[in-house]
Formats: C-alpha cells, structure tokens, sequence
C-alpha cells in the first residue's frame, strides 16, 4: 500500500501531478498553447471512481489555459457491449461531479464514415490490405514475443481487389468473421501490436446510434487516435495499459498524412482503491449476477453508487487532487476516500438526532401532559446552521446500545442507577428495567431531575456521558441502511475469485428507526449528521411520507489515525 503519494503533511505544492507540470512548463514558455483534451469512456458500464481520477485530470488541464475544454467522447466502435442507458448515466455523472464538456457530446461512430475514408487511402498507397484467414489463423501468424510472425499469404493482394473486397465488405456482401482490413506494417517488428493489426471486422450487429448503417466496425486502436486527431484534441492522456500502443497510433497518424500540431498520449497510472473492484467486467458482474442491487447500489465503487451513498462530488474531487497522478502504480487506501468524504460533510451538514434500535424509555416523575419544546442549534460551534425545535415529553427513545443492565467500570451510558445527560436536556437515571417472557428489554423507567435541565447539577456532581434520544410521540419512523465494505480483502483482486472476498454483512437494513421531527422533510439526496451515528443521507428513491436513510459513513476516522503516525 502507498502512501506517500497523498502524505497530508506536504507543502504547499501539494501532491505530484507530472502531466499538470508538464502542460503549466508548455503554459509558460507559450501562454496561448492549445489545451484541448477529452475524456474518452466506452459506453459499456457506469463511471467509477478511477474514471473520476481520469475526469478530474482532463477537465483540469483544460482549466490551466485561457481557451482551454475537455471533451467528452464516446468511444462506442463495439456495438455489441454498448446502450444508451450507460450513454445517458456516463454524461450524468460528469456533470454531477461538477465538469463540463466543450460543445456538444461527441461519438467515435461520428467519424465511422472518415476513418472508412481514411482507411480506403491507406489501401490505395499500400497501407493496408483485406485478409480472409480464419481468426485462428490470423492469431497464429502474428506470433508473440518470442516468436515472429508470419506474412498472411493474402498479404499481397492487389490494391484493386482490397479496395473491391472492402467496398464489398463494408456494403455487407460477407459474413462475420470471413474477412478483415490490417494494416500493413511489419510482420518481424519486435513489437506485436505493429504486426499488421487489424483495423475493420465485420460485425452484422445492430449500434446503439448508427443502427444497422455499418456492417463493420472499426477496432478501437483504429478509433482512438484518429477520433483524437478529427477533434484536434492536443493532449491524449491515458492509463498505463496504452503505452504500448502509441507506436501504433502515431504510425496511423503518420501514414494518414496528420502533421503537427497533432495528438500526443502521455500515460499515467491507473488508480487502485483498497478493498475495491475497479474492472468494469467485475462491477458488470456484480450486478449481474444480484450480489448487489444494481449500478447505482450505495456500496458500488460507481459515481452513481456513491452519489446515492449520499458522498459530495467535492469529496470525490479533492479525493481526486490529493493522490496525485504518477506513472507508477499504486493502490491507495480507501480510509483517504473516506477521509475526504467526512472532511465534505462536516463542514456542510446539520446535527440532528435519530435512534437506530429504539428502546423506550419513560420519564415517570413528569406528568402525562409533559412537554417542552427545545431550542436546539443545528451545529454547536457553527450558529449560522440556525436551530431547530426539539419537543420532549414523557415517552422517549434511547439507543438499545447506551444501555446494559449489568456494565463494565467505564460505560458512561446508561445503567441500573446510573445518570446520563440527554443532549440539550435534563440528567435523567435508570430506575426501573422492564423484560418481556424472553428477559428482553422492553422499557427503561427513568427519573428527569428538572434542576439540571440545560444546566449543570446545582451539588456540582460530575455525569460524564451524554447520549442523544428522539421524542416518542413526535418521531418519524425510518428505515435506514448502513452500510460497510462491499469487500472484506484488501485487495479483492489478487483472489482466485474476487467474488469468495464478498463481505457478507456489507449491508444492514434496519427497520423502525425514530427520527427528530425536523427530518420529516429531508430531501432525497441530502445529507446530515446523526449525532455519534455518523453521516447519512435520504434516500433518492425516498416516496413522500416514508424516510429512507443511507448511511454514507460512520464518524471514527481511520486516515486521521494513519497519517498522525506517519508524522
Ligand atoms: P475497465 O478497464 O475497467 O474496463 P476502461 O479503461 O476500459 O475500464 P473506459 O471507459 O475505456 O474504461 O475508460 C475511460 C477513461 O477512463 C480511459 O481514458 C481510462 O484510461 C480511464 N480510466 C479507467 N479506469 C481508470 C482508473 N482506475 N484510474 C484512472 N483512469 C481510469
Ligand atoms: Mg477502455
């Protein structure tokens, strides 16, 4: 685990960034330079945190310079994994995370019609031919590392039958599979990805924008580049995993005659998040196969998930800017997301009470009628949250937990004769225990003693704990979900089957919660505090009437723990 790239303790020139450095140093020496990236997803799964990692990086470059943009493009050549559900969640997200895009979404199927132009010119100056062997075959012929490949025997076809053989493919005369355009490079190169790569298969399948236009599809590393080019975009930025093409994108630029100023890739590591899948075929899984209830389930890695966890998009991004972009892999503790996400929220959120497992409790020294409305402040260091109305009466709701019948020495709580403090009330103390049949603890009877109400005892006797209640008779019932690590390995991935590091209690579903009456009208998405519960979230599903509350995170800090050793 690293953790040296997001060191809290650095100056002032914060985390490493060297593609920020590399495009301010360009900045400086011509502060007119082009900046002009692009976020580039396959339209085949939601977003997740390591595309945020990707966004945040583009949309930021594009803000260092005056006429900077960042465009979002989909790279959708492959129609068969690709639907416009992931089309309209992917632009979704972007915006929620807080970027735009410059000028209109954009498609690689947009350019279908130019790269097939481009690649009949590659045809016509010997650059690329038509090949009929099998797939098997063509694997076979390419070799690997330590084997060369073979020239295919199509290899010296015609310039007259490539170009009818293509217009023939490309007017859907074949079928899948029984011919492809390579381009014709170099069948000894060392490097594999320049032996003749393919660049159009035939696929009869149905696109989710183009319909049934297009018999065949371009190969993504065809796509890519040239889609780059169209858009004059000046800085491709990737993960890792592409190094190894860019000699293949820039031979393509080459051969299609794209002088400079043209795209230039520049690589970086891909972030990896500790106890986290990241592989989109691993959260396709997941939700296919119901370990989780869909794409936007609050345990998911997903933009969407996290947004329905009730996570801020400012803790996403200053998530983002605090590990930094290095071209050494790494994985980054999930406590410094979660650190982020409790930094967001402390400074945004209202205090307010809720009890997650009610056990009633009555006051029975205060009449029937009792009650007192109390002026309690939403956050007690910060007035301009303002305050809110708290009733009490007779009949109130502890926490199960902040009561044992029989407690070690240090439980501050409550106890067979032992006082607490309300939150802005009375010292109350245990007087009576009732049990059902079972021996549970149904009720607790307690006594108010009204000389302490907002104030200290008079006799000066010292209560050190303070637990927070709710009202019964003004509580709004709840359902809330609290949620914990989907996975229970630190690394799911290094599993022979990441799916046997599943944590089984990653979710508890906890029904008749009582909350303060103030939480009555909060609203789908927004977040507060329960005061010692931690940070939670009305549901975005929530149905008028019925409070659904997700718990976003706990309070305890696990990164403030790691980083105070560090120091
Ligand atoms: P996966 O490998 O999980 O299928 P992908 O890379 O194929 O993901 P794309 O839709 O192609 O997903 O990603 C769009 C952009 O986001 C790409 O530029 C990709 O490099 C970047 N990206 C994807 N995953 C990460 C990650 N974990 N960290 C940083 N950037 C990422
Ligand atoms: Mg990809």
């Amino acid at each position: 685990m690293t953790t040296e790239a997001h060191d809290p303790t650095r100056g002032d020139d914060g985390p490493p960034n060297f593609i920020r450095d590399m495009v301010e140093e360009r900045l400086r020496q011509r502060p007119d330079a082009p900046v002009l990236t692009r976020f580039p997803p396959e339209p085949n799964g939601y977003l997740h945190i390591g595309h945020a990692k990707s966004i945040a990086l583009n949309f930021g470059l594009a803000a260092l310079a005056p006429q900077g943009g960042c465009n979002l493009r989909f790279d959708d050549t492959n129609p068969t994994t690709e639907d416009t559900e992931y089309v309209e969640s992917i632009q979704r997200d972007v915006q929620w995370l807080g970027y735009q895009w410059s000028g209109p979404v954009r498609y690689a199927s947009d350019y279908f019609e130019q790269l097939y132009q481009w690649a009949l010119q590659l045809i016509r100056e010997g650059k690329a031919y038509v090949d009929s062997q099998s797939l098997e075959e063509l694997r076979e012929g390419r070799g690997n590392f330590h084997a060369e490949g073979r020239p295919s025997p199509y290899r010296d076809r015609s310039v007259e039958e490539n170009l009818d053989l293509f217009q023939r493919m490309r007017a859907g005369e074949f079928e899948d599979g029984q011919h492809v355009l390579r381009a014709r490079i170099d069948m000894s190169s060392k490097d594999v990805k320049l032996r003749d790569p393919l660049m159009y298969r035939i696929r009869r399948a149905h696109h989710h924008r183009t319909g049934d236009a297009w018999p065949i599809y371009p190969m993504y590393d065809w796509a890519h580049g040239q889609s780059d080019a169209i858009e004059g975009i000046t800085h491709s930025i990737c993960t890792l995993e592409f190094q190894n093409h860019r000699p293949l994108y820039d031979w393509f630029l080459d051969a299609i005659g794209v002088a400079e100023p043209r795209p230039h890739q520049t690589e970086f590591a891909r972030l990896n998040l500790t106890y986290t899948v990241l592989s989109k075929r691993k959260l396709q899984r997941l939700v296919r196969e119901s370990h989780v209830d869909g794409w936007d389930d609050p345990r998911m890695p997903t933009i969407a998930g996290l947004r329905r966890r009730g996570v801020p998009a400012a803790a996403i991004r200053a998530f983002c800017e605090r590990i930094g972009v290095a071209r050494r892999d790494g994985n980054v503790d999930v406590s410094l997301l979660e650190h982020h996400i409790r930094e967001e929220l402390n400074a945004s959120t209202r205090r307010v009470m809720g009890v997650l497992r009610p056990l009633k409790v009555t006051l029975e020294n205060l009449p029937d009628d009792f009650q007192v409305t109390i002026d309690a402040p939403y956050h007690p260091e910060d007035p301009s949250f303002g305050a809110r109305p708290l009733p009490l009466s007779r009949e109130i709701y502890i926490e199960r937990d902040d009561f044992m019948e029989d407690p070690p020495k240090k439980f501050f709580r409550l106890a067979p004769g032992q006082e607490v403090r309300l939150r802005y009330a009375a010292l109350i103390r245990c007087v009576g225990v009732v049990k059902d049949a079972s021996g549970e603890v149904t009720e607790l009877r307690c006594t108010w003693d009204p000389e302490t109400f907002k104030k200290n005892p008079p006799d000066g006797r010292k209560v050190k704990g303070t637990i927070h209640w709710v009202d019964a008779k003004a509580a709004v019932d709840a359902h809330v979900n609290l949620y914990d690590r989907l996975f229970v390995a630190e690394d799911p991935n290094a599993a022979d089957d990441f799916l046997s590091t599943l944590n089984p209690r990653s979710v508890e579903r906890l029904r008749g919660c009582k909350l303060e009456p103030s939480l009555a009208q909060l609203l789908p998405g927004h977040s507060v505090q329960l005061e010692r519960l931690g940070y939670f979230c009305a549901d975005l599903d929530s149905a008028p009437g019925a409070v659904r509350l997700n718990r976003t995170i706990t309070l305890k800090d696990a990164w403030a723990k790691i980083a105070a050793r560090q120091t």
